[in-house]
């Protein structure tokens, strides 16, 4: 039988972040302006997409060790939005009875209704998007909610019963001083979330941080030394608390690792349904595929009514891997992870010779069996990938 994760992807938001290149639509820009009818046939679409996926690559039955709903908002979606897909769901494979079940929630939209509805769903994980504390930088940022809004979010989870809440946090917000930072530690340090995800601002392609960074020159933006030294002092602060960095941006208590997170950097198998979502499948011929849906509701809709969902003028595509693609998937997948690759392997996959100089350069280190990115290694992964990737 399968192993699999899904990925259920709600591609609306009340309105777009700054910073934000993932494929969502301000509720403004639906027509009309996002109406329950609109909700209903993505809802319906979801339900579709997953028949065609588990007819197409014979997924029905598959055993499900994690649901994660992300966005985009799931929080804004109407309290019954996930009901019919997550009967589906149930009915057509055969989800784990320890299975994690997470919820992307933003704090403005964290209401008690909502978690409670979410919680008799079967989610029992809930990752709030706080970003950070301070309302200056989350204005800049183009959030909509404010600190208090995370602590009654957080508060709402945990009165609604959610023990395994995870936090998003932003190193290097435009405007980040040391003692917003400080503060946005001590914040998310206060409330003792099970799991914390702190990202270091990067400023993608497409965003309006882009537009103005290139503008602007970079100026107003927080230099990337002061990000890398937040990052450092951060980890010190979480070690000190007990929280295991077990991926480069992720820190959880022990027991709270992300499992939905763990499979991805695994090569687990996953199907990621709705516009945007990614799935990764491997067959028993050895042959890997990772299909990715069109990043445009309209053509993704197009693509399940016509059962095509693949190909051609941002139809979405379907790659097909390669040996060299497979081997620096998991370079550079597994080396994120703070447990690292088997050495042995690595030395294989990239040579003895690399590895000693990375080692050398106090970026690589040994631990038992593995190499593992130093802390400083970690800061630099995108340019040790590029170099060590065949
Ligand atoms: S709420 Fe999340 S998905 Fe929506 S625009 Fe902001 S960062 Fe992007």
């Amino acid at each position: 039988m399968k192993e699999l994760s899904i990925y259920i992807h709600t591609p609306f938001c009340k309105s777009k972040c700054n910073y934000c290149s993932f494929y969502s639509i301000p509720l403004s820009k639906l027509k009309p302006a996002g109406n329950s009818a609109d909700f209903e046939q993505y809802a319906g679409l979801l339900i579709k997409e997953t028949e065609i996926m588990s007819e197409k690559y014979s997924l029905e039955g598959s055993h499900i060790n994690s649901i994660y709903l992300g966005g985009g908002t799931p929080s804004i979606m109407p309290v019954n939005f996930f009901d019919n897909l997550m009967d589906y769901i149930r009915k057509s494979f055969k989800i784990a009875e320890d299975a994690e079940i997470t919820a992307e929630i933003n704090p403005e939209s964290g209401d008690l209704e909502k978690l409670y509805a979410l919680k008799s769903l079967g989610v029992n994980r809930l990752s709030i998007g706080a970003q950070s504390f301070d309302d200056g930088a989350l204005k800049t940022a183009g959030r909509i909610h404010n600190k208090n809004d995370i602590y009654n979010a957080a508060n709402n989870a945990k009165k609604a019963g959610f023990k395994n809440i995870s936090l998003d946090l932003i190193i290097g917000l435009p405007g980040q001083t040391e003692d917003i930072f400080y503060n946005d530690a001590r914040a998310i340090l206060d409330i003792e979330p099970a799991h914390i995800s702190a990202y270091m601002l990067s400023i993608e392609k497409g965003t309006k941080f882009y537009k103005i960074y290139d503008e602007k020159n970079g100026a107003g933006f927080t230099p990337e030394e002061n990000i890398a030294e937040y990052y450092e002092i951060l980890c010190g602060l979480l070690a000190e608390k007990s929280y295991i960095r077990y991926e480069i941006s992720n820190f959880s208590k022990a027991g709270y690792e992300s499992r939905h997170n763990i499979n991805y950097w695994n090569r687990g198998e996953y199907l990621g349904i709705g516009p945007s979502a990614s799935s990764f499948l491997k067959f028993e011929d050895g042959k890997e595929i990772r299909k990715t849906n069109a990043s445009d509701l309209d053509k993704y809709a197009d693509n399940i009514s016509k059962k095509t969902g693949d190909n051609k003028n941002g139809r979405g595509f379907i790659e097909i891997l390669t040996e060299k693609d497979k081997i620096n998937e998991e370079i550079f997948l597994t080396l994120r992870t703070a447990s690292g690759i088997n050495a042995k392997r690595l030395s294989e996959l990239a040579g003895q010779e690399v590895i000693d100089k990375f080692i050398k350069e106090g970026l690589m280190q040994n631990f038992k069996e593995n190499i593992i990115l130093t802390l400083k290694g970690a800061l630099l992964s995108s340019e040790i990938f590029a170099r060590i990737m065949i």
